[in-house]
């Protein structure tokens, strides 16, 4: 029996969604610590930057689009491969689905045991699950670094290092300096560490910073809208991934198991992050892949609807 609800499971309240103006060509969808989109309107064109869960739910955002611009949405970019982000993607009928080579591979290797695992993992957050169609695939793949012009918007599509997973990707306008950063940063909310490199994080997080961004749309939470809030968002989402895998390095020197490791670091991180959204959904999650990179595993095993319930029984059990 465990102790607590599967992951989200007992996450039901819906979230009051928020769209605003950060920039002459930037917005932010954000949703009380529920997954972000953002988006960015061009001379001739519009770019979504993660899609919602599902295409029902990516009609929201349409509307919303509607009410600022009628000029046809012909890009979406995908911040990373999680399927709560990127399976609403259709919804848009986009011209390109852009993505990092990094991203594609993952999608190759993982994103149907991902999609899967994901769909169990938050029943609310995939309202409507029988519209989407399959995985959102990429029709345009990058290495490093794409630029795009909308009309004479200049749209940075750059992997700066990386961090929540290998094919992190970030959206840079530099004449607003507004970044779209996808949960590489979170606010008020728990990173989710499950697919990450955490000894990479943090010089990812370096870089984002030396960007010198203005506003910053994180992947869960509000936006930040002044380099004050983004350097909280930065700071607090360093202060988390470190200190998590701080505590489990300790505690694999120390010999500890997982079992033991999870509670000494829940214990430890409980007061300073324990009221971030997620945080008992993620920590469970967060720790077990700590565990893997601080001893057998340079790279996050794949997971599945299986391993997430074996490996919550484990720890919560
Ligand atoms: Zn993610």
């Amino acid at each position: 029996m465990s102790t607590k609800k599967f992951a989200s499971h007992a996450d039901v309240e819906e979230k009051r969604v928020t769209f605003e103006k950060l920039s002459e060509h930037a917005y932010a969808y954000t949703a009380e610590g529920d997954p972000n989109t953002g988006i960015v309107v061009g001379d001739d064109a519009v770019m979504v930057i993660d899609t919602q869960a599902t295409p029902v739910m990516a009609q929201d955002v349409i509307r919303r689009i509607r009410e600022v611009t009628d000029k046809p949405i012909r890009y979406v970019t995908m911040s990373h491969y999680h399927a709560v982000r990127v399976l609403g993607a259709s919804a848009y009928r986009p011209e390109h689905v852009i993505a990092s080579r990094d991203t594609y591979d993952l999608i190759v290797e993982r994103g149907e045991a991902d999609m899967r695992s994901e769909i169990e993992r938050f029943p609310r957050l995939f309202r409507a699950v029988e519209s989407i169609p399959g995985l959102t695939w990429p029709t345009l793949v990058f290495e490093k670094r794409l630029t795009l012009w909308l009309g004479k918007l200049q749209v940075e599509i750059m992997q700066l290092g990386r961090g929540h997973t290998k094919g992190d990707t970030v959206v840079w306008l530099p004449k607003d300096k507004v970044l779209f950063s996808g949960d590489l940063v979170e606010f008020d909310a728990t990173p989710y560490t499950g697919d990450a490199y955490l000894t990479d994080w943090p010089a990812t997080l370096d870089a984002i910073a030396a960007l010198a961004p203005q506003k910053l749309v994180p992947g869960r939470g509000a936006a930040l809208k002044d380099p004050g809030a983004v350097k909280a968002g930065l700071d607090g989402t360093r202060a988390f991934v470190t200190s998590m895998f701080d505590s489990v390095k300790s505690g694999v020197a120390a010999g500890k198991d997982l079992r033991a490791i999870y509670r000494d670091t829940y214990a430890a991180l409980k007061p300073r992050f324990g009221h971030w959204v997620i945080f008992d959904h993620c920590l469970p999650f967060d720790v077990s892949r700590a565990y893997d990179e601080a001893t057998a595993h340079i790279d996050p095993r794949v997971w599945t609807a299986q391993r997430d319930k074996e490996m919550w029984e484990t720890l919560e059990g």
